[in-house]
């Protein structure tokens, strides 16, 4: 039995989180595992990955790397999807599993899933409605533990504890993410999960040494020129009350995109750049901005 699951979200939603909750879970029912993120750049909704491994066989898990060819693809972030660098469903194995966090039924994302599974769910309102703020970590770890099939709650339960008492959660909010998790992981059933096919081996290249000035790497990559679009990445979309605010500005210095403009005594939002991180909703000292689910939002 071997079981490679891929988390994908963006910064802040707790990814990492969520793939310890999946490898501890299965540690408590006796499973080896490994589990560890990537990051890029260090930049609060960017592109997050991260891997847990799971076998009853611990040779088959000598290999450290990242996983290429999951059987179980989670996605926190339903617009990850058509983000090129993301590419959540790459080399996922035919006929595995892949779930979705969004309010959208199968039918309306536009992705192409002939051979494999897509599971749904809207996480982000379960964890509105329980726990009262975005925590995706607990429900798609929930989630990902579930679609295994292996493990049982009480594992679960015992993960969740574990992995949120040592990033400091504790006490009222610890009991609401332990219900979360208990709604999700029976929201979805146990999914087919073929085992990964064989990944090719990789030739080792060497390198001859050449002077810094000529070996320094150059960013080519699409995904890190300002034609990304980072509006995409908004859970929530803040809003201006222009008769409330006073022109102070401070929302305009404090944006960390720099989408925010005083344009003729106005304030003008680029919205296909706003991340929707809010923290021009945090510091805006007269209240004049308030927010907006983005699936909810016009
Ligand atoms: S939510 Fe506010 S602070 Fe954050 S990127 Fe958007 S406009 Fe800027
Ligand atoms: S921080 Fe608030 S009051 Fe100041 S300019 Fe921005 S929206 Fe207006």
């Amino acid at each position: 039995m071997l079981i490679y699951a891929r988390f994908h979200g963006r910064g802040g939603h707790g990814v990492k989180t969520a793939s310890r909750i999946l490898g501890t879970s299965a540690h408590l029912e006796g499973f080896h595992v490994q589990d560890f993120p990537i990051y890029g750049a260090e930049r609060r909704g960017a592109p997050v990955t991260a891997f847990t491994k799971i076998s009853d066989d611990p040779l088959k898990l000598l290999d450290r790397g990242y996983i290429f060819n999951p059987n179980l693809v989670l996605v926190s972030d339903e617009s990850l999807l058509s983000d090129p660098i993301a590419n959540p469903l790459s080399g996922i194995q035919t006929g595995g599993t892949a779930f979705i966090n969004t309010t959208k039924n199968i039918d309306h994302l536009q992705i192409k899933h002939d051979n494999i599974n897509i599971v749904v769910g809207d996480v982000t309102g379960l964890s509105l409605r329980y726990v009262g703020r975005v925590v995706l970590s607990t429900g798609i770890g929930a989630i990902a533990t579930k679609l295994t099939g292996m493990i049982r709650w009480n594992s679960l339960e015992e993960a969740v504890k574990e992995e949120l008492q040592e990033i400091g959660i504790k006490g009222e909010l610890l009991e609401k993410n332990i219900l979360l998790a208990k709604t999700c992981f029976e929201l979805v059933y146990p999914a087919p999960l073929p085992p990964p096919s064989q990944q090719k081996k990789y030739k080792i290249v060497e390198l001859n040494w050449t002077h810094p000035p000529y070996n320094i790497p150059e960013i080519w990559n699409i995904g890190n020129t300002k034609i990304r679009k980072t509006g995409s990445w908004r859970v929530f979309k803040p809003l201006i009350n222009l008769e409330k605010c006073t022109r102070c500005s401070l929302c305009v210095i404090y944006c960390p995109e720099g989408v925010i403009e005083m344009v003729d005594n106005s304030l003008v939002v680029d919205y296909d750049n706003c991340k929707g991180c809010l923290i021009c909703f945090n510091e805006c000292p007269v209240k004049a901005i308030s927010y907006v689910r983005e699936a909810e939002a016009v």
